[in-house]
């Protein structure tokens, strides 16, 4: 099988987005970083598998070693398993990561969905953008298109779409924009015949 792995901070809609693909529930009844082992799910209409890993970044109640300990696990995950990883599935919340990525980058740290997209594609996995709680966003595509700015990724954000950039709002379950992104991936790997090794 294909796997798909999702990755993103904690609260950002996984285990909802996660949800809506495999039709399991892995509610984590919101508290933030409770999804800390890799849970594989399979897709059997697209043969996908997918692989829930925790969500990094801020956690209340969860000490800094234990989220300093995830974020190496989550790192460790994907440098072993790129070759065999057909996409990985950035979930960023659309309301707040803009303001998230820019305090970061303010204090003069890599922000951690800045740090989580690059190393994607420095390991080989090529990233799709999951951009969900569009339901709070109003001004739909300066967001997307200041999500793409801060990701190095060139604006209009349509440019990606289907491709890289999906909004989404996995809490109404519109999927759609994904599993387009999704599609694509899988029709290149299969035209690219890599589908053997992944
Ligand atoms: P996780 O920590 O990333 O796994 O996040 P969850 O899936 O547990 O969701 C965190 C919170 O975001 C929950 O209260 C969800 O109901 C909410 N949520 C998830 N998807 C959406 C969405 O599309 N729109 C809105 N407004 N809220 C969402």
């Amino acid at each position: 099988d294909a796997e798909v792995v999702l990755v993103g901070r904690s609260n950002v809609g996984k285990s909802t987005v996660m949800r809506e693909l495999t039709g399991h529930d892995v509610s984590t009844g919101g508290k933030p970083g409770v999804t800390r082992q890799p849970n594989h799910f399979d897709w059997t209409a697209q043969d996908f598998m997918f692989t829930d890993l925790p969500g990094f970044g801020f956690m209340s109640g969860v000490k800094d070693e234990r989220r300093e300990q995830i974020q190496t696990d989550i790192v460790h995950y994907l440098e072993e398993y790129a070759d065999h990883i057909l996409a990985g599935v950035l979930v960023l919340d659309g309301n707040s990561a803009v303001e998230i990525i820019d305090r970061h980058a303010d204090r003069g740290e890599v922000p951690h969905d800045v740090e989580m997209f690059g190393f994607l594609r420095e390991v080989g996995i090529e990233p799709i953008v999951a951009v969900n709680k569009m339901d709070k966003v109003d001004d739909e595509d300066e967001r997307l298109n200041a999500i793409c700015d801060r990701l190095g990724v060139y604006p209009p954000w349509q440019q990606w779409q289907g491709e890289t950039i999906a909004p989404i709002c996995a809490k109404r379950g519109s999927m759609e924009p994904l599993y387009e992104c999704l599609r694509t991936r899988f029709h290149e790997a299969k035209r690219d015949d890599l589908l053997g090794f992944v």
